[in-house]
């Protein structure tokens, strides 16, 4: 089947303005099965206007609180319907077994959208107590307020499920957008914005424009509408998008990438702890932010985990994802390809003992052998660096304070997960570790009501961490995030000014 997907703009599928496209290519067979439209500043700027208009008077900044909830409930119901087409479009689009969009990406999808949902009609501002104007009490409050257009900027790897993170967040808040989705996924946010359109949003509420991070995106950081930029991807870009979005002091949400700890105590349930560090590692092809890719093993027990993490690696079937015995795919692309197998060799160049998998070199698709590494140090690169693959890097240490110095020995900050049957180690080594979510004998649960952000410090999220998405509170999807908090100060006599 040969896809041709366009723009969704103000309702309506468009081509983009000078009619490029850009191919999209199987990680299975690296044949091109379809193309989206090359998306360019002319195109972002009528997205852009059409998600403006519905702000500036337009049907949808007439409508309640209750009325975008009942919306957003609307389109969850849409979603379920058609939940196995589009988690599988996004498994096919990055080379992924669907049953994991299927079990792990829809049902978060469907829980943001309906907990989102709720919110709509329970943002309040505030009353707030001041000392008064000269001499005259006063009556202070805030009101709060969408703060306008919001350009979302995707990533590959769980496209429909990130989208939905920023969407159904900042429409409760009774924003608009445009979405950006990768150049190598816009299957599902194209999908979610026609379902948007069955289900009662007007037109120009939602925007899908497809394209380049270097031109779509770009233009929409750049752009004098576009309120806030809410960014998921890597620091690299991260860094880009917070310099032109400063420009025009727009506000900016970045979730970047991890180099996240599972830290094995001898005391742990040996098998739990092998099933999810496994888990952890090999879930996407390892292509997740909160990745558990180093794993951190009591001297005790090391050898034996690192043999049986080995073993579970060499069990992986990896083959086309669209067959039932296959539990693992081909990475999403030919870059990330290059760069799993360039960390393989680095880990194999720097001294780490290789247990499964190695460099890969099949004759078709971008297929990458399950990878462990044992007796590695924290400081060789497999261990410091996001690979963003099946690759899992085995630490030994000995006491509990040196397995939380090795946790916090990161530039990143992202997650983290603690296996271990003592209860109070257990909140002892999460309170210490620097991470934004901790997982205590599970691997980055997903729940609509969770937060989730990186918790580094600014100096090292600039070298290549997280930084926290703000204000508070950092719900995973706070309609707080895209409002505006607008202040009244009243005072209760006139002709008090001296
Ligand atoms: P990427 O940064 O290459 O691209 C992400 C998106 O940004 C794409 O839509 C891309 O086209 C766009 N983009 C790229 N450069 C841009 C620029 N200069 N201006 C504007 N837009 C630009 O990341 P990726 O390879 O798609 O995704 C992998 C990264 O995403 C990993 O680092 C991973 O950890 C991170 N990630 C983080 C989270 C989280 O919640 N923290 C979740 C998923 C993925």
């Amino acid at each position: 089947m040969t896809e041709h997907l366009n723009h969704f703009i103000a309702g309506a599928s468009a081509e983009a303005s000078d009619g490029r496209r850009i191919d999209l290519i199987s990680p299975v067979d690296e044949k091109t099965y379809g193309s989206c439209a090359r998306g360019t500043a002319q195109d972002v700027n009528r997205a852009v206007k059409a998600a403006h208009d519905q702000l500036e008077g337009g049907p949808w900044s007439q409508l309640t609180g209750a009325q975008r909830g009942q919306l957003l409930l609307r389109l969850a119901d849409l979603v379920e319907r058609d939940a196995e087409q589009l988690a599988d479009m996004d498994a096919n689009a990055i080379g992924r077994s669907p049953m994991e969009p299927r079990r792990m990406d829809l049902p978060n999808v469907l829980a943001n959208l309906r907990a989102s949902s709720g919110w709509a009609n329970q943002l309040e501002g505030r009353t707030i107590p001041t000392g008064g104007y000269f001499g005259s009490k006063t009556l202070s409050y805030t009101v709060r307020e969408p703060i306008g257009v919001v350009g979302a900027i995707v990533p590959w790897n769980s496209p429909l499920m990130i989208t939905v993170w920023k969407l159904a967040a900042l429409l409760a808040a009774g924003c608009t957008v445009v979405i950006k989705p990768s150049e190598e996924t816009p299957q599902s946010a194209l999908h979610l914005a026609a379902l948007a359109k069955e289900a009662g949003f007007p037109d120009g509420v939602i925007n899908v424009v497809t394209g380049y991070g270097a031109e779509v995106g770009r233009a929409l950081c750049e752009h004098p509408d576009v309120a806030k930029i809410s960014f998921t991807g890597s620091p690299e870009a991260g860094r880009e998008i917070q310099r032109t979005a400063g420009v025009l002091f727009k506000r900016v949400a970045l979730e970047l990438g991890g180099k996240s700890p599972q830290i094995v105590f001898d005391d742990a349930s040996f098998d739990d702890a092998l099933r999810g560090c496994a888990l952890g590692l090999f879930v996407n092809q390892g292509q997740i932010c909160a990745s558990g890719s180093r794993i951190l093993v009591q001297r005790g027990i090391a050898e034996r985990f690192a043999a049986a993490l080995a073993d579970a690696a060499n069990a992986i079937n990896v083959g086309d994802p669209r067959e039932a015995d296959v539990q693992m795919g081909p990475v999403a692309k030919k870059a990330q390809f290059e760069r799993v197998n360039r960390y393989v060799q680095l880990g194999i160049d720097q001294g780490a003992t290789l247990l499964a998998g190695g460099v890969s070199n099949p004759e078709q698709g971008w297929f990458v052998r399950p990878t462990i590494f044992a007796n590695a140090r924290n400081d060789m690169a497999i261990a410091r660096d996001e690979i963003f693959g099946p690759v899992g890097t085995i630490i030994a240490f000995d006491t509990e304070a040196e397995a939380i110095a090795l946790a916090n020995d990161s530039a990143y900050g992202l997650a983290a997960t603690v296996w271990t049957t003592d209860l109070v180690r257990a909140h002892r080594v999460a309170a210490a570790v620097k991470a934004g979510a901790v997982g205590v004998n599970c691997w980055s649960p997903l729940d609509a009501n969770l937060p989730w952000a990186g918790s580094r410090p600014a100096a090292s999220a600039v070298k290549a961490g997280s930084v926290a998405r703000w204000p508070i509170p950092k719900r995973r999807s706070s309609p707080y995030c895209y409002l505006a908090e607008v202040e009244t100060v009243t005072p209760s006599t006139f002709g008090t000014v001296p």
